[in-house]
């Protein structure tokens, strides 16, 4: 049984080549932060190993229940903040991590019957770590699979992604979701429906604030400190630079939810400035919003949208995180009556 869920148009290309074992030897899983692409990787693994199901993981033999243990010793995980001796400062894949990953697939698999390979973040591998990856992808060993996991696709080395079928996964409609979170999760409607709109159809997010309650605190300590920064004086916005560059060193995925949320307040302000206030990312945030958007332009606003997409680009060229975060705060505009 596939648990992933709203990704049904993919499930049908799958099924068909997964029955006759035909799958292909590289995919890219391309979509939004936690719109479900580790769980769907997570699903073919599975599918691929599965004792029992055809074409689908049973989802409780032997393989399929390792593999969601995160046991099973033929599925390597690569991601950026990973590996190397945990050294905390990686925001790339590095050449040697993806060698050592390609020495291990020319093997036979252990335990089951198809090694897997995730790139968790396939934006974030080295230029020479790509290139060696090309290589096996030209000429794949048997047993072997692929799962390339991007939120940025136009980041990916082209001749990669030329080498993979591309599977775009799709925030869900509205209905779904909160049926989702009412029926499986306990949500009230209300809250449910709250969590639709902060996680904008991603699911795994509006889960994860459901089990962990300081997901939701940690979204109003961020956009309290959004607010702040805004007001402040450059010691301040450079202060906040390098705690942000620190947190891309530690925790990109976290940096890069950051930066996100840094985009929805600023098109946020974009609409307040535009009379569309009905469309609010962060409704509960109008007041502060409003009283901000007052004291800008809208030329301002726009250029400074820019300017994050310009960074939230950067980032993923593994541009220095701390040189990044500088340049966009000495780009944040200066409210008007600010000295
Ligand atoms: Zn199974």
């Amino acid at each position: 049984m596939w648990t992933i869920f709203g990704q049904d148009h993919l499930l049908k290309r799958l099924e068909p080549s997964l029955k006759q074992r035909r799958q292909s030897h590289a995919y890219l899983l391309s979509g939004p932060s936690h719109v479900g692409k580790m769980a769907l990787a997570t699903n073919m693994c599975q599918a691929v190993n599965c004792l029992d199901g055809f074409g689908e993981p049973c989802g409780s033999c032997t393989q399929c229940t390792r593999i969601a243990q995160g046991h099973h010793s033929d599925i390597r995980i690569l991601a950026p903040g990973q590996g190397e001796e945990g050294r905390s400062a990686k925001t790339m894949i590095g050449i040697n991590e993806i060698k050592e990953a390609l020495r291990r697939v020319h093997l036979n698999p252990y335990e089951g019957s198809t090694s897997v390979v995730i790139i968790d973040g396939a934006e974030s591998m080295s230029d020479d770590g790509a290139n060696a990856l090309l290589k096996t992808l030209e000429e794949p060993p048997p047993q072997v699979m692929f799962l390339l996991l991007t939120a940025n696709e136009d980041a990916v080395l082209p001749t990669v992604r030329s080498r993979c079928q591309t599977m775009i996964l799709v925030p869900l409609p509205k209905d779904k979701m909160i049926e989702r979170l009412v029926t499986d999760h306990q949500a009230t409607p209300e809250l449910a429906e709250q969590l639709f709109r902060l996680s904008r159809g991603c699911l795994g997010w509006a889960i994860g604030a459901l089990e962990n309650s300081q997901v939701l605190e940690q979204r109003q300590a961020d956009l309290e400190k959004i607010k702040e920064t805004l007001d402040a004086g450059l010691e301040t916005r450079f202060t906040y630079a390098n705690e942000v560059a620190s947190l891309f060193g530690t925790d990109r995925d976290a940096a890069k939810d950051l930066l996100a949320l840094w985009l929805r307040w600023w098109r946020d302000l974009l609409l307040i400035k535009e009379g569309a206030e009905e469309f609010l990312h962060n409704s509960d945030h109008a007041d502060s919003l409003r009283n901000q958007a007052s004291g800008l332009s809208t030329a301002e606003i726009v250029q400074f949208i820019n300017r994050l997409m310009q960074t939230l680009s950067n980032l993923d060229s593994n541009v220095s995180p701390r040189l990044a975060m500088e340049v966009l705060m000495l780009n944040l505009p200066i409210e008007a009556g600010q000295v």
